[in-house]
């Protein structure tokens, strides 16, 4: 399916010189939403995925239903203060200052093997924490799934050893 006309691009948002990719347009269409969960799910099953993960807040919207789809668990990986039980936790470099994102400690079992999604790769910054997070956890990485893949920021190439899946890319 052509999913590419289902995104909207805004110009200079929320920053001028950020092209904003925006998925809500392509979530709004129930069918090609479908349709695109069955594609990332079909992946995820054939790398033997046993659970996904996925980053607050837009990871939500693509795991969620992906794990829904495959009868399989869904871990969240959140921003500081929002999970109660015992947490591990990542901090990297972002353009301006460091962000921190947790997981429940025993939310992955020693050796389990981890899809890990979100809506978009960028940089990679977010998607190589979530994965760093998933290690230090024990987890193993089945695969990473994206709907769109910035190909001009590279965020690739931070996953060369993982088998990676995006449906849409500029
Ligand atoms: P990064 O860590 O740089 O790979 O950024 C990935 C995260 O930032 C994803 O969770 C996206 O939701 C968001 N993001 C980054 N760039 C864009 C963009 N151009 N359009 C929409 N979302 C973006």
């Amino acid at each position: 399916m052509d999913y590419k006309k289902y995104i909207k691009s805004i110009m200079d948002f929320p920053t001028k010189g950020i092209n904003f990719r925006d998925i809500t347009s392509l979530l709004e269409e129930g069918p090609v939403y479908h349709s695109a969960i069955d594609e990332l799910a079909e992946f995820a099953k054939s790398k033997q995925a046993e659970i996904i993960v996925g980053p607050e807040a837009r990871g939500f919207v693509i795991g969620g239903p992906l794990a829904y789809s495959l009868s399989i668990g869904f871990v969240p990986v959140r921003k500081p203060g929002k999970l109660p039980r015992e947490i591990a936790t990542v901090s990297y470099e972002k353009e301006y200052g460091v962000d921190t994102l947790c997981m429940h400690k025993d939310s992955i079992k020693p050796g389990q093997r981890v899809l890990v999604t979100d809506d978009l790769l960028a940089t990679g910054g977010t998607i190589e924490a979530t994965i760093n997070l998933v290690k230090q956890l024990g987890g193993v990485i089945a695969g990473v799934a994206f709907l769109i893949e910035l190909t001009d920021l590279d965020g690739a190439r931070l996953l060369k050893e993982y088998d990676v899946l995006s449906l849409i890319k500029y």
